[in-house]
C-alpha cells in the first residue's frame, strides 16, 4: 500500500464476556493496531463482479506460524511445541480462521441478524498452515522494540515471503492485539490470553481474521462505509466495544470492526480480497 495511516493505539476495554455462540465460548475483546489500508482502487460497481460465487475456484493461501520465544535458560513464555495442547490450540486457530472464511456469519444489522440467503458465506478463500516454527529469541519475543511495526522478527524469520504469509506470535507490554501491513501478521499476547482465559480459537481466530483481511485490503468497517455499502456501520460507529444484542442498534458482527462477534464477511469485502490475491503475492509482499 503506498499511503499507509498507521492508527493510534486506543485503550482496550478488557470486558470478560461468556456467551455461547456457534458451540464456542469466547472471552474478550481484541485490539488491532493496524494501519488503514488505502481504499479500493476499483469502485463498487466493478468490484461486485469479484463477489465470490459457490462454484468458484478456491484460492488456497498458504501460510506459516512463528512463536518466539525466551532464550533458554529462561522458560519460553510463549506455546510450547512440547505441550500438545499448545500445538493443539495453534492448529485450532488456524481451523477457526478457515471456517470463517468458508461458512461466516450473517450480518448483524440494527439489532437483528439480517436473513439474506442470497448472499455468500464462503469467501473461496482457504488456509493451507506450511509448519509452525518455533524460535528462542530474546529480541524477537518483544517484537525487538515492543512496538507493533517492527519489522525483526519478519526480517529474520520470516520464510517464503513471496509465496507464503508468516504469521508470528509475540509478546509485548500490550493487550491481545494484531497488526496486519500488507506483507504479514503480528499477533500479540495470545499466550497471556490462552493462559488467563483458556484455549479461545475461536476469538483468536476471528482476530486472526481481522488482520489477514488488512493484510488482503480490506479497511476497519466504520472507515470504508462509503466504498462498501453493503455494511451496516457508519463512520460514526467505529465499535471499539460493542456487543450484539437486541438494543445494540449501532452494532456490528462486520470481521474488520471492533466488536464482540467479529464473525461476518460481507460479499463486498471477499470482492476485494479476491482483487487483492490476483495481484501477485511476491509483488506485492516485496516491501523490503
Ligand atoms: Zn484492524
Amino acid at each position: 500500500m503506498s499511503t499507509q495511516k498507521f492508527k493510534s493505539v486506543t485503550t482496550l476495554l478488557t470486558i470478560l464476556l461468556l456467551m455461547t455462540y456457534h458451540g464456542a465460548i469466547f472471552g474478550q475483546q481484541y485490539q488491532c493496531s493496524s494501519l488503514d489500508a488505502d481504499p479500493p482502487p476499483v469502485n463498487c460497481g466493478s468490484l461486485a463482479h469479484y463477489v465470490p460465487g459457490e462454484t468458484d475456484p478456491i484460492k488456497t493461501v498458504r501460510i506459516a506460524l512463528h512463536v518466539m520465544q525466551r532464550e533458554s535458560p529462561a522458560a519460553k513464555d510463549n506455546f510450547d511445541e512440547n505441550n500438545p495442547a499448545h500445538v493443539a490450540y495453534l492448529n485450532d486457530v488456524i481451523n477457526r480462521l478457515n471456517s470463517l472464511f468458508s461458512d461466516c456469519n450473517v450480518q448483524w444489522c440494527n439489532g437483528a441478524y439480517l436473513q439474506t440467503p442470497q448472499e455468500p458465506d464462503d469467501s473461496r478463500i482457504r488456509f493451507d498452515l506450511t509448519g509452525i516454527y518455533y524460535h528462542r529469541d530474546d529480541a524477537g519475543y518483544n517484537n525487538e522494540d515492543g512496538s507493533y511495526g517492527n519489522l525483526y522478527c519478519y526480517d529474520n524469520y520470516g520464510v517464503c515471503k513471496d509465496e507464503i504469509l508468516n504469521i508470528f506470535l509475540c509478546q509485548i507490554a500490550d493487550v491481545t492485539s494484531g497488526y496486519g501491513p500488507s506483507s504479514h501478521v503480528m499477533l500479540f499476547n495470545l499466550y497471556d490470553d490462552y493462559q488467563q482465559y483458556g484455549p479461545n480459537w475461536w476469538g483468536h481466530g476471528n482476530l486472526l481474521g481481522h488482520e489477514v483481511g488488512h493484510v488482503f485490503g480490506l479497511n476497519h468497517s466504520w472507515v470504508s462505509y462509503q466504498s462498501y455499502p453493503d455494511m451496516c456501520q457508519n463512520p460514526q460507529q467505529n465499535g471499539n466495544w460493542c456487543y450484539p444484542g437486541p438494543n445494540a442498534t449501532n452494532c456490528t458482527n462486520n470481521m474488520m470492526a471492533y466488536s464482540a462477534l467479529n464473525d461476518f464477511i460481507s460479499p463486498l469485502q471477499m470482492a476485494r480480497m479476491h482483487y487483492t490475491l490476483i495481484i501477485p503475492i511476491k509483488l506485492r509482499l516485496n516491501v523490503a
